[in-house]
């Protein structure tokens, strides 16, 4: 299982992955998965606006199939996409084959060669693949849990406390399973960073290489 922050031995298990980019000044990359989604998408953009500040979003081909709109508003205000497969399949579950197929099929619909697994959970076969086709694979430094219909928006906002540090890539979601946390927990977190003095990332084939 991952926990808030991964463990040493899955960031061997994955070489080459992303999990922290060496950041010059204190930065923190705010991520959103499994969009875009009607109803929390446009929310979240909102709020993002309001702080002026940028963000990630690893999209399922799927919901940017059925919501271009939602996916071009993205793009439009400045945000930067990854993939986040076609239908949010779980690697170990099904052959690379279909797993490279499911990843290309996604990337019609996403222009990004940043690739987020659903639930972490791939094949090594998978990572190399992935690896030898170009892409970068991106987990994450803290997890939120936003997604924990079980956890409250303050103990969401504890994980963020006790794990973020500069360089650290965040994970939320812009799904409705995530809705009530995220839009409680967002306006909070980000003022907190910024209180804490650090600036907002968003990430790039470039700067994710970047290993700290
Ligand atoms: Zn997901």
């Amino acid at each position: 299982m991952f926990v808030e922050r991964p463990i040493f031995l899955l960031k061997w298990y994955y070489k080459g992955a992303v999990w922290r980019p060496h950041a010059e000044k204190k930065t923190i990359y705010l991520t959103f998965d499994d969009g875009p989604v009607p109803d929390n998408t446009l929310n979240i953009l909102d709020i993002l606006d309001r702080y002026n500040v940028k963000a990630t979003f690893f999209c399922v081909g799927e919901n940017v199939m059925k919501f271009p709109d939602l996916f071009q508003e993205i793009l439009r205000r400045g945000h930067a996409v990854g993939n986040h497969t076609f239908n949010h399949i779980k690697g170990f579950d099904v052959s690379t084959r279909y797993y490279m197929n499911n990843i290309r099929k996604a990337e019609r619909y996403i222009p990004s060669k940043l690739v987020r697994p659903p639930y972490g959970r791939i094949k090594p076969s998978q990572f190399k693949a992935l690896k030898r086709d170009g892409y970068t694979v991106v987990f994450w430094d803290v997890i939120t849990r936003d997604y924990n219909r079980f956890l409250s928006p303050k103990q969401v906002m504890r994980i963020i406390h006790w794990y973020s540090r500069s360089g650290s890539i965040v994970v939320f979601h812009d799904s409705l399973k995530a809705r009530k946390n995220t839009l409680a927990v967002l306006p909070e977190a980000i003022e907190y960073y910024q209180r804490k003095g650090y600036q907002f990332g968003v990430l790039s084939e470039e700067n994710a290489k970047n290993k700290s």
